[in-house]
């Protein structure tokens, strides 16, 4: 979700290795192809996948929460240390939930410094989204979320094959984790996986089709991993492509009550909704007109909203939630709601309404109402 936060079709090759990785490129395959033997024996450790459901699987785990958790509090140190907002010495943002330890020793502070610092250090500048070397950690911290360790000290299937200072890191900042927020943060995932799955099963292969159909692409055969963490990115929820994944904030105040269907679609959306930016393109190309920044971003958060308004404004499931739903019935949806088309998207609502509603509604074909919007930009 997010203003301008996504990118179509971010190509992200797997197996590809960044510039200057330390990643080793056969033992990260070799790890791969344990994973089937990680899911059958490797020691529980408190992960959480709600099912079956229908198109999505929804993830709370442990590894990639802790890895978002030392990434967001790796910005904010990194932000506080600028000269602008003045220097920090300790990072006061590891509060405590309800049912933990009351508060870190001083070893335990020290060892999560560590972690934050060795975060600012290496992947703080870099985006969640973007980076494909972050992509690569995401996924394979998910891939692993079964195993207890990340080096294969214990058991050779769980080296996650990860940089050494990483996995040293990440395995150092686990107990304290573990300890102090991970509870917080796996009860706030389960909870909205729990909201939610009731609706995705009920509704979850309706909208997965119209979608489909509307993008004129085929949704993906194999259910979306979908990560619940206590922080994603700025934007509260992001996706990456090969493998498609999703990865969702349970704790961000947008992604709440109703909206959650919405945020998940959204996301799902973004693995389908190619076959609009290609048609944009080439309508842009037909006219010679600068391609729009973000029109099929627009058009992915109008169509999803609409697909989603009728089902949740019959279904009664929004009885209780405050976000999301209006006094007296029907659902905002989430473009609405957080004002993203005041934020110079004003004009691409007023095209969505006037020439892609029309194709919603079946008046009008997918290309004719492209091509409208085009030619009146
Ligand atoms: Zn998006």
């Amino acid at each position: 979700m997010g203003l301008c936060a996504e990118r179509l079709g971010a190509t992200i090759v797997r197996f590809t290795m960044p510039r200057k990785s330390p990643w080793r490129l056969p033992l990260f395959l070799f790890a791969v192809s344990l994973l089937a033997p990680v899911r059958a024996l490797a020691r529980p450790q408190s992960n959480f996948t709600y099912g079956p459901l229908p198109v999505f699987e929804l993830h709370s785990g442990f590894w990639i929460n802790l890895h978002h958790t030392l990434y967001h509090e790796a910005k904010l140190r990194a932000a506080s240390a600028r000269p602008d907002k003045g220097a920090r010495t300790s990072d006061p943002t590891l509060n405590t939930g309800p049912d933990a330890k009351p508060a870190l020793t001083s070893s335990e502070q020290h060892i999560w410094d560590d972690a934050v610092a060795y975060y600012v250090s290496n992947y703080a500048t870099k985006d969640l989204l973007f980076s494909t070397e972050l992509i690569q950690l995401k996924d394979q911290l998910g891939d692993f979320e079964d195993c207890d360790e990340l080096s294969g000290r214990k058991r050779r299937f769980c080296d996650a094959g990860l940089p050494a200072k990483l996995t040293q890191v990440l395995e150092s900042a686990a107990p304290v984790y573990r300890a102090h927020l991970w509870p917080e943060h796996d009860r706030a995932n389960r909870r909205w996986i729990m909201r939610v799955a009731p609706l995705v099963r009920e509704q979850g292969v309706g909208l997965s089709e119209r979608l489909a159909d509307i993008y004129q692409a085929r949704w993906p055969r194999e259910k979306i991993r979908v990560d619940l963490t206590g922080y994603a990115n700025w934007s509260g929820a992001y996706t990456t492509a090969d493998p498609l994944r999703v990865t969702i904030s349970s704790l961000d105040s947008r992604n709440q009550g109703a909206a959650a269907l919405e945020v998940l679609f959204h996301e799902g959306s973004h693995g389908i909704a190619e076959p609009v930016q290609a048609a944009i393109i080439r309508e842009c190309h037909q006219r010679d007109k600068a391609i729009p920044r973000d029109l099929w971003h627009a058009l992915v958060f109008y169509t999803t909203g609409e697909v989603i308004r009728p089902v949740l404004g019959s279904s009664g499931a929004t009885a209780g939630d405050q976000d999301g739903s209006v006094p007296g019935g029907g659902y905002t949806p989430y473009a609405l709601r957080e004002g993203l088309y005041q934020r110079g998207w004003s004009e691409y609502f007023k095209l969505l309404q006037k020439f892609w509603q029309p194709y919603l509604d079946g008046h009008a074909s997918f290309d004719d109402a492209i091509a409208r919007m085009v030619s009146s930009l």
